[in-house]
Formats: structure tokens, sequence, C-alpha cells
């Protein structure tokens, strides 16, 4: 058939610099890629890697190993061999691991400079070694770890104090002509945060991997990433993006792929179109969504599924959807693209839902 128009975004992207992290491409007109990290002893090179499949199946592109040790060091070759996705070394404090990472044929290395000491000392060295191997940086400013002479001149960790602390390590790489950096300024609160960024994106052409630092357990933080990435994702800021979770990593990439689809920066897949249920309903209606939400979970296709309560909003609702059911009476009518194809019996609704799905994914194409 005809290609269709791509879906409305709110905001031209800003035109950001391309750097290459392994395979994938963050910025310019690259698509915002997904990150996590793990959680494993780095050390532990196959929980690592098991742990990173996991993260791959569930859409992550680009995944973070923290590199706090040496054993974890001599992990890093045999797992940036294996991994299916590009790995980038975490390293704080110890310039030696940079170096060890880049040996490893890790995709990329995020510094911390505020954590590294003489770091400015090292920088030609670092870009020396990323230029022969093709590695990638991140710069990543840290609130809890800024900079002292920032710190001393700016009281606190302010916008404005994150982003002068971040262009002055970015120029001390532009010094050496090393250009293939995308930078971060992380703050656990989205106000400072967006902020930040926001002043960040005016000052340069700079990659942006965004991130809220500490956003908390899954509820919390998954709002206040999703606020704070769809503040800047909105204005077209952001080129790469990590939700942090205290919860299990695949959450992040959940979270984070629903985030850019809700912006339609990426295809939508599965999307449950619920009411939130009233006095009217006459079906329980977060079951309902849920076991449909269960019943569909994986699927790729970018199928539309509206699960509704009752006959007022119902139908429309479920008209709009590729598939869907308005229930009522003890009764659900199953719509397929605005047609009602059968009525069933409550107890019949979920499965043949599935059904429908099933049946309409089969002539869809993966997205
Ligand atoms: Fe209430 Fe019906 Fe709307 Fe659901 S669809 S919120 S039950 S009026």
């Amino acid at each position: 058939g005809m290609p269709s128009a791509p879906p409305p975004v709110l905001a031209p992207r800003r035109k950001s610099r391309q750097i290459k992290v392994g395979k994938v491409m963050v910025g310019g007109d690259a698509p915002v890629s997904v990150q996590s990290m793990c959680t494993t002893l780095t050390a532990d090179v196959n929980t690592t890697l098991q742990q990173i499949a996991e993260l791959t199946a569930a859409g992550c592109d680009i995944v973070r190993v923290a590199c706090p040790s040496q054993d974890d060091a001599d992990a890093l070759g045999e797992i940036a061999q294996h991994s299916q996705i590009p790995v980038i070394a975490d390293i704080h404090f110890q310039p030696k691991y940079v170096f060890a990472a880049i040996e490893a044929g890790c995709a990329a290395v995020r510094v911390n400079p505020g954590n590294i000491r003489k770091f400015d000392d090292q920088v030609k060295e670092i870009a020396q070694a990323a230029k022969d191997h093709g590695t990638s940086i991140r710069i990543g400013v840290n609130a809890g770890s800024l900079d002292k002479r920032v710190m001393e001149k700016y009281g606190k960790a302010t916008p404005e104090a994150l982003v002068e602390s971040a262009v002055w390590e970015a120029s001390l790489f532009e010094e050496h002509d090393f250009h293939d950096f995308k930078i971060s300024v992380k703050h656990n609160d989205p106000v400072v945060m967006v902020r930040a960024y926001q002043l960040l994106a005016e000052a340069g052409d700079w990659p942006l991997h965004l991130g809220v630092t500490e956003a908390g357990p899954a509820f919390q933080g998954t709002i206040k990433s999703s606020v704070a990435f769809g503040a800047l994702l909105s204005q077209g800021i952001g080129d790469t993006i990590r939700v942090s979770l205290s919860a299990p990593p695949v959450e992040e990439v959940k979270v984070g792929l629903q985030i850019l689809e809700s912006l339609n920066l990426r295809p939508r897949r599965l999307e449950i179109v619920s009411c939130p249920s009233c006095g009217r309903a006459q079906v329980d209606v977060y079951k309902l969504a849920d076991q449909v939400t269960a019943g569909l979970e994986g699927m790729e296709v970018p199928l539309r599924v509206a699960v509704m309560g009752c006959v007022v909003n119902g139908p429309g609702e479920a008209r709009e959807a590729d598939l869907g059911v308005a229930s009522g009476n003890g009764k659900g009518q199953i719509f397929v693209k605005g047609e009602v194809i059968k009525t069933v019996p409550e107890s019949q609704i979920v499965e043949t839902l599935i059904e429908e799905a099933m049946r309409i994914a089969e002539g869809m194409e993966e997205v």
C-alpha cells in the first residue's frame, strides 16, 4: 500500500551532532534510543550477559555496566563481545578503567569528570585512546558529584552550575579535537533537570542523554521521568534516554519505550484504550483491562484495543480502535474496525478479544 504520513510530533527535533555508540547512532536524525543499566556484578559475565539479553528482548538499544573494580574491568571484553547491543562502561574515580574499557572494545565510556581526580590532565590521553578505538564518550555530569570549583561558585547544583560544568568538560575534549561525545546533566529534581537541559541545548549542538537521577521507586520514578523527558522531548530536546528506577532494569526499558511511543517518537505498538470506569459501568473494567493487557503482552503490532465499561462512550471508542469491546447487561459487543462482529457473554469477552487481536495481528506488519 501507499506509505502513510509519519504521525505528528510536538516539535521538530533539535539539530544535534550525530555520534556512534557501537552500531547505534545517537543524535542528528537518529531515532531517540533507550538505554538501561545492568544491576548485576559486571565481573559475573554470564549473569550480566543474561540480563543484557533480557534487556535486548525488552527493546533496550544500549546498555551500561558499572566498573568499580579490576575484576569488572577484566570482564568488559567478553561482555562487549557477546552483547547483542552496544555496551557502555560506566567509570567513576579510576581513569585506568577508562583505558581498560576502551581497549576491551566497549562501544562507549561514561565518565564523570567530577568524580575523577585531576581529570583535566587525563583528557588528552582519553581522547587519543577513544579516537584510536572508535569509542565514544558520555560526559555524565551529576548533581551529586559536581566539580568542586563549580560548587564553590554556585553553592549548590543549580541548572547553571550543571551546565557550566558540562560545557567546561566538553571544551576539554574539544581542545583535543575530540567530538564523539554526548552529555548528560542529571539531577533528581525534574524542574532543575529540565532547565539544565534546556540551557545546555542552547549552548551547543552536543547530542544529549536525558536522565533524572535517583528518580525513585517504580511509581514515582516513572512519573518523574515521564514528566521531565516529556517536557524536553516535546521541545525536540533529547537524543537518548535512560529512565532510572529502583526496580528491575527491564521496567526502565518499558517505561522509556512507552514515553517515546506516547510522543510518536517511536511507532506505537499495542495500546489499550480503557475507560476509568464510573457508576455507569456494567462490568469490572479494571479486571477486564488487566486481563486483556496480560493476554496481549508482548504483541509487536500497532494495535489499539478498546475496553469500555458501558454503552455511553463504549461503542464510540470501540469503533475508533482496531478492536474493542463495549459491555452492558452481562454481554460484550465486540467491534473490529468499527463493525460489531459479535456479541458474547461477559465470561467470553477476554478470550474473544485475544482471539480477534491475534487474527488482526497476523495481517499486520511488526513494527
Ligand atoms: Fe463510565 Fe461508561 Fe465512560 Fe466507562 S465508558 S467511564 S463506564 S461512562
